[in-house]
C-alpha cells in the first residue's frame, strides 16, 4: 500500500496530456493500486457532440537566441510547451514570439499551464521575467510534437453494494507536471475505493472514475446511457492538498436527496466549511454529470478559496495552473482530512433513506433506553423527540436533518438507535404511516 503522497510523488512529473503515453503509464500505475476496469475510447470516435482527439507527443520543444543559447526547454518542465501545440520550427521576430509565449496571469516567476485542445495553434510557455527579458530582434522556435491516433482512457473501479443504484466518485488524472489540480483528487478517490473496498458491503454500489477531464466524462457517460438512470448521485474530487478549508458545491438540482445528505453530513464535520451552488465554488467534470440529458447530482469537493470572500485574490489557489503546482503545496495530513471527509459524505448518502416509524404514539423513551434527562441537559431532549416526531415514513434522514438545522451525523445517531431498538426502519420509497394519507 502507497501512502498518498508516495503515489503523488511517482506520478506527478509524467506528461499526463489527455491522451498521452505518461497519462496511459500513470492510469496504469493506479491499476496497480485497486481492482480497476480501464475502457478505451479511440481517438476520433464521436461521443455526444464530442469528438476523441489524437494522441499528442512532444519529442523536443525550446526556445534559443539565434547565438544558440537555449532560454527555455521542455525537457526541464512539460509545461514550457502548450499542450497539444503545433509542431513549429523556425526563426521568429520578436513580435510573432511574443504571440505565442505565454505567462501566468499573477505569477512572474512561475511558468503557465496551457492548453490549447481544438484551437490548432503553436506556443511556449515562460515566468513574465523571462518574457521581459527578451530583447533580441529575432529567436529561434523548436516545438516537435506529434498528432498520431491514440485512444481516451477510462479507469473505473466498482465497489459492489447490495444495491444497484450507485453514486459515482470522480477525479482527472491529466494535467502534465502539476499536483493539486488535479492529482490530490485522484489519490484521494483511490484511497476512498480502497477503504470502501475493505469495509462492509455498502447498501449502493459506489463507481470510482479516473480520467482526462471534460472528455472522460463525456466518453464514460455516452458510452454507458443505460446506466446513467442508476446514478443515484455523484461527488468530483479536486483540489484537496492546498492549505484552505474545505468547499462543497452543491449540484445542478441543488437539493437533490445526494445534496442534503453530503451537505448535511459536512455541517457534522466542518460546520463553518463554504457551501456554494453549481458552477459558483469551482468548474470541473460535474458540468458533465449534471448536464441536461444526464442530470446525476454530482456535487463537488475541493479547498477552493471562497471567491466571495474578501481577499480571495488567488482563486480558486494561488499556484493554480503554473509550475508552482508541486508537492510542496500538499501534505499527507491534509490529504487524509479529505479521504476521511469523503468517506463521511458517503456514508451518509448510504444511509439516506426514508425512516418509516414501526412505533405508534410518542415513544416511551425511558423504557426504551432513549431517555435524555432534560434537567442536565434540555436541548438534548427536546432534539431527541423533535427528531422522533418526524419518523413518519414521509422524510429521509437528511430531510430531518435539514429541516432541524442539525448535522446528518447527529440525526443518524439517534436513526441508529431506533433501528437497533426496533423502533423504525429504513425504506428507498417513501411509506407514510399517517392513517389519514392511506
Ligand atoms: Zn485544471
Amino acid at each position: 500500500m502507497t501512502s498518498m503522497m508516495a503515489l503523488i510523488g511517482e506520478l506527478w512529473r509524467l506528461e499526463r496530456h489527455i491522451l498521452s503515453d505518461d497519462y496511459d503509464r500513470a492510469l496504469k500505475r493506479l491499476a496497480d493500486e485497486l481492482p480497476m476496469k480501464i475502457h478505451e475510447v479511440a481517438s476520433g470516435t464521436r461521443v455526444w457532440t464530442w469528438t476523441v482527439p489524437e494522441k499528442w507527443t512532444c519529442r523536443e520543444a525550446y526556445l534559443e537566441t539565434l547565438d544558440g543559447k537555449r532560454l527555455i526547454d521542455a525537457k526541464h518542465n512539460p509545461l514550457h510547451v502548450v499542450s497539444y501545440s503545433l509542431p513549429f520550427e523556425g526563426e521568429v521576430s520578436r513580435e510573432e514570439l511574443l504571440a505565442h509565449l505565454h505567462v501566468h496571469p499573477h505569477l512572474a516567476d512561475a511558468t503557465p499551464f496551457v492548453f490549447k485542445y481544438y484551437q490548432r495553434d503553436w506556443g511556449l510557455c515562460a515566468p513574465q521575467t523571462l518574457r521581459d527579458s527578451l530583447k533580441d530582434e529575432k529567436y529561434r522556435v523548436v516545438i516537435r510534437s506529434e498528432f498520431t491516433p491514440g485512444s481516451l482512457k477510462i479507469g473505473e473501479v466498482l465497489v459492489p453494494g447490495e444495491r444497484k443504484e450507485c453514486f459515482v466518485v470522480a477525479a482527472h488524472l491529466d494535467h502534465p507536471a502539476m499536483v493539486n489540480d488535479d492529482l490530490t483528487g485522484v489519490v484521494v478517490g483511490v484511497e476512498a475505493a480502497r477503504r470502501l473496498l475493505a469495509g462492509p458491503k455498502p447498501y449502493y454500489s459506489y463507481r470510482f472514475l479516473f480520467f482526462p477531464e471534460t472528455l472522460g466524462s463525456i466518453a464514460y457517460l455516452s458510452r454507458n446511457e443505460k446506466l446513467i438512470p442508476q446514478m443515484l448521485g455523484g461527488l468530483f474530487l479536486e483540489m484537496l492538498g492546498n492549505d484552505a478549508p474545505h468547499a462543497l458545491q452543491r449540484s445542478f438540482a441543488a437539493d437533490a436527496p445526494a445534496d442534503r445528505a453530503l451537505v448535511g453530513a459536512l455541517r457534522g464535520v466542518e460546520p463553518g466549511a463554504h457551501v456554494g451552488g453549481f458552477r459558483n465554488v469551482i468548474d470541473n467534470d460535474e458540468r458533465q454529470f449534471n448536464a441536461p440529458g444526464v442530470r446525476v447530482p454530482m456535487l463537488s469537493l475541493s479547498r477552493v478559496v471562497n471567491p466571495h470572500l474578501e481577499g480571495s485574490r488567488f482563486y480558486p489557489y494561488k499556484e493554480y495552473h503554473s509550475s508552482l503546482d508541486t508537492p510542496e503545496i500538499v501534505s499527507e495530513e491534509r490529504l487524509e482530512a479529505s479521504v476521511r471527509l469523503t468517506m463521511d459524505l458517503l456514508a451518509a448518502f448510504d444511509r439516506n433513506r426514508y425512516v418509516v416509524n414501526i412505533f405508534k404514539g410518542e415513544v416511551f423513551a425511558s423504557g426504551y433506553g432513549l431517555w435524555v434527562d432534560y434537567k442536565s441537559d434540555a436541548a438534548g431532549h427536546k432534539r431527541r423527540f423533535e427528531i422522533m416526531d418526524r419518523c413518519d415514513g414521509t422524510r429521509r434522514v437528511a430531510d430531518i436533518a435539514e429541516e432541524l438545522g442539525l448535522s446528518f451525523q447527529a440525526v443518524w445517531d439517534v436513526i441508529d438507535k431506533l433501528i437497533e431498538k426496533e423502533l423504525v426502519s429504513l425504506s428507498d420509497e417513501p411509506q407514510p404511516t399517517d392513517p389519514h394519507l392511506r
